[in-house]
């Protein structure tokens, strides 16, 4: 069954006065990328509508994210001010060498951008997204073509038409699965235990990094109302499992119901063996606790798929989830849907070659995102966590 109401589908798409036409956008995913590309593409003058497998009332959120300046300026121009969403003001990283939990040389360097975090962001870009552009509760199963354009299939039978596809759904995507079936998420051998503290136990006024020794890493991080912490730690797959309830490929993100009492003592025992006091007492009071395995993937050589005489694409995690140490993935998702909304916009307004500026839009991206998943396995090497 077609969805009556789907904002836009009812647009004439009437050629513009240079030949260009205005493509009905589906998004696939409502996080960060999604949303963003959303309100990047309404503002540029295009009906879109965002399809969320979420349903409105699921319990979301998420930790620091370090945002570079290209991404600042996107989000600046959508009139998402540093002001709303910027955690704290430092660009100062810290990186603390430790031995026998005592911190033996810092390290000072700038970071070319500042820290959001997942929560802050999420709310900003949402809430300016017009009412009922996203629509929550829809799981897309699937893409087909009918009468010459993409059809979106969603779980509850019904679907819905557009001109152009954007799956912007994440680390397990349906598109990637469904567009480039031959590409793998592989486990990289170690997980990034979050949580947020609701006391600062230790005054922290920048991005801290502690380094205790191979196979361990420690982040933290002023956020509202206390620290974001990350600890890497290697854990076999079994091990996983066995913490979070479901194997890395299908636990992708363990939210805070997933957290066992056996994740939650094995981290507070690997802090109280490796971080200085403070440190280890900051994670033993958290009780939010949160967790992501690291993940790789092959490299992706397409981002741009026809389908019919319309077309599907791949941006953020759904095209390619990179190693967290990267600071690259919300980065490569908020540039990709201001570099795809230009090249819709020069189609639109001047009559580009659809094709070819979505040619043009993938030659662009696709080196950064290549050298970004690339990087990772090099970075986590570095720690010691895990082989190139
Ligand atoms: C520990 C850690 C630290 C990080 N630090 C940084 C950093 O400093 N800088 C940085 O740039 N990045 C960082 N990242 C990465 C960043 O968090 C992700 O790259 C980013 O959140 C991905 O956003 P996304 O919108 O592409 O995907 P997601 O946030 O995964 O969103 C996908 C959305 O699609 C929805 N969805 C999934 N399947 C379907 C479906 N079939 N139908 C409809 N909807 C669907 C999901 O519910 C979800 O809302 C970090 C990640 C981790 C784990």
């Amino acid at each position: 069954m077609t969805q009556p109401n789907t904002p836009g589908a009812e647009l004439p798409r009437a050629l513009t006065a240079h030949g260009g036409t205005r493509p009905r956008v589906a998004v696939v995913g409502g996080s960060l990328t999604g949303a963003t590309c959303a309100l990047l593409l309404l503002r540029a003058g295009f009906p879109v509508t965002v399809y969320e497998a979420a349903p409105a009332a699921a319990p979301r959120g998420g930790g620091l994210i370090g945002l570079e300046h290209p991404a600042l300026d996107v989000l600046d121009r959508i009139g998402i001010s540093q002001d709303e969403i910027i955690a704290h003001p430092s660009e100062m990283v810290l990186e603390v060498t430790v031995r026998d939990r005592q911190a033996i040389h810092t390290a000072r360097r700038l970071y070319p951008g500042r820290n959001t975090t997942w929560s802050l962001l999420h709310h900003a870009l949402t809430r300016r997204l017009p009412a009922g552009v996203l629509q929550p509760g829809h799981r897309v199963t699937g893409i087909t073509e009918r009468g010459g354009h993409p059809h979106l299939l969603f779980a509850d039978d019904t679907n819905t038409p557009a001109d152009l596809v954007v799956f912007a759904d994440g680390r397990t995507s349906t598109g990637r699965r469904l567009l480039d079936p031959a590409r793998q998420l592989r486990y990289a051998g170690y997980v990034a235990h979050r949580g947020h503290a609701a006391s600062q136990l230790v005054a922290v006024k920048n991005f801290l990094r502690l380094e205790p020794g191979p196979g361990c890493q420690y982040n933290v991080a002023p956020i509202p109302g206390g620290l974001d912490w990350t600890l890497y730690l290697t854990c076999s797959a079994a091990d996983y499992a066995h913490c979070f309830g479901a194997p890395p490929q299908r636990r992708a993100f363990a939210l805070p119901h997933h957290v066992s009492e056996t994740a939650r003592a094995l981290v507070d025992a690997h802090a109280a063996r490796l971080l200085p006091a403070p440190h280890a007492a900051t994670v033993h009071t958290t009780t939010v606790r949160m967790a992501a395995p690291v993940m790789d993937i092959d490299l992706p050589t397409r981002m741009v798929w026809p389908v019919g005489a319309g077309w599907a694409v791949l941006v953020g995690d759904a095209l390619a989830p990179v190693r967290p140490h990267t600071g690259r993935g919300a980065n490569n998702g908020i540039e990709q849907a201001a570099a795809l909304t230009v090249a819709l916009t020069q189609h639109h307004r001047w009559g580009a070659d659809l094709a070819t500026a979505l040619d043009g839009w993938q030659r662009r991206q696709l080196d950064g995102v290549v050298a970004a998943v690339r990087q990772g396995p090099r970075l986590g090497a570095h720690l010691g966590t895990t082989q190139i």
